[in-house]
């Protein structure tokens, strides 16, 4: 299926983990697609193996909106303006909160929720005028349900779906969707350092029995974009297994 012919899409954190498999589904539905990593070498290498053709790599660092300003106006110059942008760079400084320093507090929220705002302003006035456009950011379960040890990222990623909400309202009557995608327990290098007895502990939480897999967000994040999904917006998908069930 080339569902997504003719669309450019913006994919951040990309050369490796969720975003990778994203940019993976993206570009088999027929996107050009931005592959936005840190560094432009790897960046490059990731689009590089993509399939189809019209991929490029980018770098930038999210947390400075200078940097998201260059990459949107880089990626118009080189694959067209961006149709489709998906915020899925995002890292975690994990601490109890008495000892959570300041530097990881801010680090987090600079990174999972300001970056998403950066670019999600940088692109908006082109998909209004086009009227239309699509936003996914990537969120977590843990902005839903809040997690001991991590009170800086839960808060970053329940903001970001506030920040959803309030796009979508905002942006709707132009034709452009924001969505909300929120993984649970997905194989990842974030995820890879847990320790075993974490790792089980969760597993077991798990109604499906198994942690997830990166393509197993991206092909929701593929249809969110889709035109199967042109009645969607401002909602969050929890993609998880069914570890979080909320009335
Ligand atoms: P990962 O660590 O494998 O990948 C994160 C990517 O973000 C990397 O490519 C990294 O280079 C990039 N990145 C980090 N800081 C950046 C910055 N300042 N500018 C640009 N890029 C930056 O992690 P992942 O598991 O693939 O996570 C992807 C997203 O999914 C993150 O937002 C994460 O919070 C979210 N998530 C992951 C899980 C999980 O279990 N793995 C669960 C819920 C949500």
């Amino acid at each position: 299926m080339s569902e997504l012919k003719g669309e450019v899409a913006v994919v951040t954190g990309a050369t490796r983990g969720i975003g990778r498999a994203i940019a993976a589904e993206l570009a088999a539905g027929g996107a050009s697609v931005a592959v936005v990593g840190t560094g432009a070498d790897r960046a490059q290498a990731a689009a590089d193996e993509l399939p189809g053709r019209g991929h490029a790599g980018f770098s930038c660092d999210v947390s400075d909106s200078a940097s998201c300003r260059g990459l949107v106006a880089a990626v118009s110059d080189q694959l067209g303006d961006a149709t489709i942008l998906v915020n899925n760079a995002g890292i975690a400084r994990d601490n109890i909160v008495l000892r959570l320093k300041d530097e990881d507090w801010q680090s987090v929220l600079d990174t999972n929720l300001s970056g998403a705002f950066y670019l999600t302003r940088a692109v908006a006035r082109g998909m209004m005028k086009r009227r239309a456009g699509n936003i996914v950011n990537i969120s977590s379960v843990v902005g839903l349900t809040g997690n001991r040890g991590q009170s800086n990222y839960a808060a970053a990623k329940a903001a970001l779906i506030s920040f959803t909400r309030s796009i979508a309202q905002e942006l709707a009557s132009r034709g452009v969707r924001a969505n909300a995608v929120a993984p649970g327990f997905i194989e990842t290098d974030m995820t890879a350092g847990l320790p075993e007895s974490v790792r089980e502990a969760m597993s077991v939480r798990i109604p499906l029995g198994r942690p997830g897999s990166p393509s197993d967000v991206a092909s929701v994040v593929r249809f969110l974009v889709g035109p199967g999904a042109s009645y969607v917006t401002g909602q969050v998908i929890v993609v998880d297994g069914g570890m979080v069930m909320q009335t």
